[in-house]
Formats: C-alpha cells, sequence, structure tokens
C-alpha cells in the first residue's frame, strides 16, 4: 500500500514537472522552429495520405500549416489514433490535436480545446437498405474506433449493441465489408469520407439517423494560455478573411470529392 501511495505521489510530481515543461507551446515552438501537430493519417479528407505525393493532407493539416505559418515556423505532422491523441499531447510528443477532435467538458479537464473550426454529427455507415431507424441497430455488432466519442455515444444511444471498438475507422469498415458487423457509427462526415474512397461505394449508404452533434476543436496542453489565444485569434482572423472558407472548400466544396454546404462560422466560445 504504502508503495502504491509513493509510486503515486512520483507519478504526479513527474506529471507536474512534465506539465510545467511544456506549459509555454508558443514560446517553445517559435525557438525550436517547428510545431509538431497530430493528425489523423487515414481519415479523409481530415487526414490522409495522398497517393501521388505520399504526404498526410487534409482539412485538420490545413489548419495546422495556418497555424504554423501564423507562428514563422515549419510544420511537422505526427499521426495520431483516436485513443493516442490526448497523452501524446499530455506527454508533450506533439504541441497540438487536429484529429477529427470532438470537444466536450470530459475531455476539457485535461486539454484547453479552440474554438470550434468544424461541425458534425454521428451516424451510421450500413449496407444498402438494411436500416431504417435506429432500433433495426439495437443488439447487432457496431464498429467504430477506441478512444472515440462515437464508442460512448453508440452505447447509450444503443444500449443492447456489442459496440467494437478498432484502432481506425478502416478498420471499422473492413469489418463491416466483411459481413462481421451490421454498421461502422462514427462523424458523419468521416464516413461520408471513407466512402466517397472506396471502390465498392454503391454497396453502402448512410441513412438520416443522428445521435449527436460534434463540435471539432483543436487540442493544446491544458493552461497554455498564450499558445491557446494564438491559436483562438489565428482561426477567427482565418474566419474574417476567407480563409477558413477557402479551406472548407478545397476539401468539402462543390468541386470537392464531398460536396457538403457549411453549415457553421468560426466564432469565439461563449
Ligand atoms: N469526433 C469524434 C471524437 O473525437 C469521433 C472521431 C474520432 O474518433 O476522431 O472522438
Amino acid at each position: 500500500m504504502k508503495k502504491a501511495v509513493g509510486l503515486m505521489v512520483c507519478m504526479l510530481a513527474l506529471v507536474l514537472v512534465a506539465g510545467n515543461a511544456f506549459a509555454d507551446t508558443y514560446d517553445a515552438v517559435k525557438k525550436r522552429g517547428t510545431m509538431v501537430c497530430g493528425v489523423k493519417d487515414s481519415t479523409p479528407p481530415f487526414g490522409y495520405v495522398d497517393q501521388k505525393t505520399r504526404q498526410i493532407v487534409g482539412y485538420d493539416i490545413d489548419f495546422c500549416a495556418a497555424v504554423a505559418k501564423n507562428l514563422g515556423v515549419k510544420l511537422e505532422v505526427k499521426p495520431v489514433t483516436s485513443a493516442a491523441r490526448m497523452p501524446q499531447l499530455m506527454e508533450g510528443n506533439i504541441d497540438m490535436i487536429a484529429a477529427t477532435m470532438t470537444k466536450n467538458a470530459e475531455r476539457a479537464k485535461q486539454i484547453d480545446f479552440s474554438h470550434s473550426y468544424f461541425l458534425t454529427g454521428q451516424k451510421f455507415l450500413v449496407k444498402k437498405d438494411s436500416v431504417k431507424a435506429l432500433k433495426d441497430l439495437d443488439g447487432k455488432k457496431i464498429g467504430t474506433a477506441k478512444g472515440s466519442t462515437s464508442e460512448q455515444n453508440a452505447k447509450k444511444a444503443l444500449p443492447n449493441a456489442t459496440i467494437l471498438s478498432f484502432d481506425d475507422y478502416p478498420q471499422a469498415f473492413l469489418a463491416l465489408q466483411q459481413g462481421k458487423v451490421a454498421s461502422v457509427t462514427t462523424d458523419e462526415t468521416i464516413l461520408a469520407g471513407m466512402l466517397s474512397k472506396a471502390p465498392n461505394k454503391a454497396q453502402f449508404e448512410i441513412p438520416n439517423i443522428q445521435i449527436s452533434d460534434e463540435p471539432y476543436g483543436l487540442g493544446m496542453r491544458k493552461g497554455d494560455k498564450k499558445f491557446v489565444d494564438f491559436v483562438n485569434k489565428t482561426i477567427l482572423d482565418m474566419e474574417k478573411s476567407g480563409e477558413a472558407q477557402k479551406i472548407y472548400d478545397k476539401w468539402f466544396g462543390p468541386n470537392s470529392d464531398l460536396p457538403m454546404p457549411r453549415t457553421f462560422k468560426i466564432v469565439a466560445d461563449k
């Protein structure tokens, strides 16, 4: 018991020291000359590998690039999973999360979020004509990603379903294609993005069943005020200048692979 308490005190001290060491990301990044952004690498159009250039590109990466440019530093992107993104940030391996991450009160106990820079909601990807209403999915096997809000929301909305959590959404989609799950559930735009790249997309659909709102925030370390303020000012300025709309149109505009009207603007949190 004594040992366990001792260990916990040591760990707490470590966390505090680590927290302090990374407390001022703004100055640290400026000094280093590089900002490291944690992004998805298999979630089009937010973060995925471009087949031609082999570079990770996407909506989230464009926001990271805009922040890095405004700071006057180079951008480095590191792939993260839904489950690993907060630990990676808190351990100091990345400076900011831009990885389809929903801001919510529970997560905000551990990290700080920017104002919302994207808005979507959770839906289901299913075989065509297999699901008409939410109740058609209860009692079924549903795939999603570990450490996501999708996992938690699905458990609440479908108490009799078996939720299978994969490392990422493409793995869950593979399970759907192999008939191992009846549906993949996560944010509509992630499902639609994945579907848009699938060769057999005609066999699947996303019925109009939404179980949550998912506003995305850029994640930063808790109490990292100068950096959080800088990032917030950057994205509000991007909205004013039209740059945010331009990035939206690049990935979701009428000439993109995934045309969707923009239903939000970037505004300061109340
Ligand atoms: N936006 C949701 C979340 O932050 C689902 C997508 C994801 O796993 O990144 O958990």
